[in-house]
């Protein structure tokens, strides 16, 4: 009996641990436990009298509030500063910016999947719908992207004149300041078309709509700065551009050594008080054509011209590019994607004080500004631009895989090819969903800024993974350039969506994890305020607070970690449908891996985790990977759980599970200390690891749905610009799919003529005469035969040029040699 006393203590405990049930209930259910057993049983009364001391020892000191203070929060809270990492003020920065939504609740271990599914999921409005169907179509219409980025290595300038006339730079501007007043949601749709077309055109709409100008006056400019800017902007009277990067200053922006002096200085014939101002940018977007700077700089007031601080910190001001002293227009070259781009000089370029934007009251806030913001662009740009280019990517090699044969097949038979072809589809998949639940979280009244990172990081790997296996499946397709190539550019370009908005291994080393463990933490933050604060016994009382609510929260993720691990998460609470149901275990299973290994981790290494950026980094693709499989679910939820989608979602769902097991699993493998390695084994992955890469049967599956029309490659490549007219490839691809499957059966019916030498190999027109006479085929099947061979000989074709046009093309003079030649 005594054993059953033990066994049912501990299970108990289990028990609450798992239900995360608070410390008092547990005293109480402990003490009941232990009351029923003296009662009704016959337990000795020794073991009860020993049981019961042990239970008080512990309980007594945890509940009762001012001993648990003076024994064990304090000593904790000494221990606690000195492991405490120092925070500059701009990491206090990024801290403080944005919220936190759905990945705080992938953070606690227990996600409640309802309000997931019960989240809103708003749709375009009529007038952002008829946008996307009239300018946006027809902007794609007028693109020719190789004459854009061969020919002209900029846009046309009716085509300057459309964007500046139908407002796509004013996107973000509010209505009553002239622009669309878009939500994110268009924004996102619109980026997304355009860029399934044109890169270049994509990355001039998509300047001034995220972080600059515009962005920040609409946030933080004076009513004068919005008055007079704004709707210059939203015409496109003005062309911003935002200059932070500098050649010493990369990724660790806060570094710049760009000066601002106020002083005061002769200005329009009068003297005025204002900014001079030194700095060197590079690789600046659209500063080649812009009209107006907005620049970065740290700002000193040496003389105390407008107060007592002399240091006042990184600033922003709006400068015209007409400035004297400014030197600008000049172009980088970048990767063979040429939007305007370039660096900006100034050397004592004056401004009055008024062109700080927010004003004076703003000196000093410019990083502030600038990290809120950031997370909001973030969320958008680069993931609906990652989206735009996979879906073309995915509709193109499924179609081209279909009509591209080789040895009598079409490449995409081959398993070879179908690997690739189902990694393509997924990925996909997994960008579409994720680019959309941030855009949608930004139109939910979120600032997201680690969901932000994890799209801008993921979106983007993901595309170039995307771009290099639509590459391999078209072969030298693929590679020769010209009109008829729609993949070369993207691909070239890839590198640059890699870099910008936060370079990649930074962005997955330092962000993702760096900002999401404690922001989406339930108790770190607050016990970080709690120990800096300046009143040491409300700093105790409140650290002790969240202490021990988050010993209570780590204990119940270890013991979850542990029974979900044991039972493969079959019995864990999730909703919605049979087939689904299993995922969402998965996904609660890993969410409780995730607190349970970031609390040892913090616990364990400290202030030292921030330079541990392998940890950091891997433990940041676990929540990576739980927020991309959320976005994925909800999307197969909101799209009515369509069967025929399945295999996508589970190739995508798949793949994304065992990069969570991987990434755990690198923890585990790699902690620097062996005992930690091996408490988070066990707890982890109690029966070894067991997930594993979508299976063949499933990647066979998946291929096959890129390969013909279906409702599913349409809901998977939806939003982008597909022309039938002639000029557009994927177009004629589109148009030539159906009749190419329609014909197979022909085709296989000479095939078998020839290998029963009823037909010769060769001429074609002769072929196709000699099996309507033998009527191996009718005539009407020969004359369609006929169109489609024409078309699939249209479709692989490449392009080949003079040698002088691409002589001059590397000179800069193409454009000269096509007018000569017209
Ligand atoms: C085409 C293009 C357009 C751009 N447009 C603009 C613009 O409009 N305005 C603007 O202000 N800037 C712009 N940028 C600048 C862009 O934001 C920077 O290139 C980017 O911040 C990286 O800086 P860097 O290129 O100097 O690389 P570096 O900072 O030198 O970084 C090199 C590598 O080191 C890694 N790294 C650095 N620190 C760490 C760390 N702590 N941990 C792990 N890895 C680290 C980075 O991830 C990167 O892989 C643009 C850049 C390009 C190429």
């Amino acid at each position: 009996m005594f054993w059953v006393l033990i066994f049912s203590l501990l299970g108990f405990s289990i028990s609450a641990a798992y239900h995360g049930i608070n410390l008092l209930n547990w005293t109480l259910g402990m003490a009941l436990v232990l009351a029923g057993f003296t009662a009704f049983t016959s337990v000795s009364t020794l073991a009860i009298i020993l049981l019961s001391v042990i239970f008080a020892a512990i309980a007594v000191p945890l509940n009762v509030k001012s001993l648990r203070r003076q024994w064990l929060s304090e000593p904790f809270l000494v221990m606690y500063r000195k492991m405490l990492p120092t925070l500059s003020d701009t990491e206090q920065v990024a801290l403080d910016a944005g919220t936190v939504g759905w990945e705080g609740e992938l953070f606690t271990g227990n996600p409640d999947w309802d309000s997931l599914l019960d989240q809103q999921w708003p749709e375009l409005t009529e007038a952002e719908q008829a946008f996307l169907d009239g300018p946006v179509e027809e902007l794609c219409q007028m693109l020719n992207p190789w004459e854009i980025s061969h020919e002209l290595a900029d846009l046309p300038p009716e085509v300057w004149a459309f964007l500046k006339e139908k407002r796509f730079f004013g996107m973000i501007i509010p209505v009553e300041y002239g622009g669309l007043g878009f939500s994110a949601l268009a924004h996102r749709a619109v980026l997304q078309k355009i860029s399934s077309v044109c890169a270049v055109t994509g990355s001039t709409v998509a300047v001034p709509n995220s972080l600059g100008p515009a962005e920040l006056l609409v946030h933080y400019g004076t009513d004068e700065q919005k008055d007079y800017y704004l709707p210059r902007l939203a015409k496109g009277k003005e062309i911003p551009c935002f200059g932070l990067t500098g050649p010493t200053a990369g990724s660790d922006a806060t570094s710049i050594p760009d000066t601002g002096i106020i002083c005061k200085q002769e200005h329009k014939g009068e003297q005025v008080l204002g900014i001079r101002l030194n700095f060197d940018k590079r690789y600046i977007t659209l500063a080649p054509v812009a009209t107006i700077v907005g620049l970065a700089f740290k700002l000193y007031d040496p003389d105390g011209l407008i107060g007592d601080k002399k240091d006042l910190g990184i600033s922003v001001a709006l400068v015209p590019s007409d400035t004297p002293g400014l030197e600008i227009g000049t172009r980088h070259f970048p990767l063979n994607v040429p939007f305007h781009n370039g660096p900006i000089r100034g050397k004592d370029v004056f401004v009055p004080l008024d062109a700080l934007v927010g004003g004076a009251e703003m000196a000093g806030h410019g990083w502030r500004m600038l990290i809120e913001l950031l997370s909001v662009g973030r969320a958008i740009t680069l993931p609906s631009c990652s989206a735009g280019g996979a879906k073309l990517c995915a509709l193109a090699t499924g179609a081209y895989s279909r009509i591209r044969k080789q040895f009598n097949l079409p490449i995409g038979r081959f398993e070879g090819v179908e690997e690739v072809m189902s990694r393509l589809a997924g990925y996909t998949y997994a960008i579409s969903a994720l680019s959309r639940m941030t855009a949608t979280a930004v139109d939910l009244g979120e600032k997201p800024a680690v969901p932000s990172a994890i799209a801008k990081y993921h979106s983007t790997e993901m595309a170039r993974q995307v771009i290099n296996d639509a590459m391999d499946i078209h072969g030298g397709k693929g590679i020769i350039m010209g009109p008829r190539n729609y993949l070369g550019r993207g691909y070239q370009g890839m590198p640059i969506w890699i870099t910008v908005e936060g370079a990649n291994i930074l962005t997955r080393s330092m962000m993702i994890f760096g900002q999401g463990a404690i922001r989406c933490h339930p108790y770190v933050l607050k016990e970080m305020e709690a120990a800096r604060m300046e009143d040491e016994v409300k700093g105790l009382e409140e650290f002790d607070h969240h202490l021990f609510r988050h010993i209570g929260y780590s204990i119940s993720n270890a013991v979850r970690s542990m029974v979900l691990g044991l039972s493969f998460a079959r019995f864990a609470a999730v909703p919605t449908d049979r087939k689904t149901a299993r995922y969402y275990r998965k996904l609660t299973r890993y969410s409780a891996a995730l607190a349970f290994a970031s609390d040892v981790a913090m616990l364990s290494l400290g202030g030292k985790l921030k330079h541990k950026e392998r940890i950091s980094a891997r433990l940041g693709d676990v929540l990576s990977q739980l927020y991309i499989c959320s976005a994925m679910l909800k999307r197969y939820e909101i799209q009515g759980r369509p069967a025929a989608d399945q295999p996508i979602l589970a190739w995508a769902f798949h793949d994304a599970i065992y990069k969570i097991q991987t990434a755990l699993g690198s923890v585990v493998d790699n902690f620097p200390s062996r005992a930690v390695r091996i408490l988070l084994g066990s707890f982890i992955f109690p029966f070894g690891r067991h997930e594993r890469q979508p299976g063949d049967r499933l990647g066979h599956k998946v291929s096959q749905l890129m390969m013909s029309p279906s409702d599913t490659r349409n809901r998977l490549t939806d939003g982008i610009f597909i022309s039938a007219d002639a000029g557009n490839p994927v177009g004629l691809l589109e148009k030539a799919l159906p009749r190419v499957i329609a014909t197979e059966p022909l085709e296989r019916r000479l095939h078998k003529a020839e290998i029963a030498g009823e037909l010769e190999a060769g001429d074609l027109q002769n072929q196709l005469r000699k099996a309507v006479t033998l009527s191996i085929i009718t005539a009407e099947e020969a004359k369609e035969l006929a169109a489609v061979r024409e078309m699939v000989a249209e479709i692989i074709a490449v392009d080949d040029f003079e040698s002088d046009y691409l002589r001059m093309a590397a000179s800069g003079k193409t454009q000269a040699v096509a007018d000569q030649a017209a």
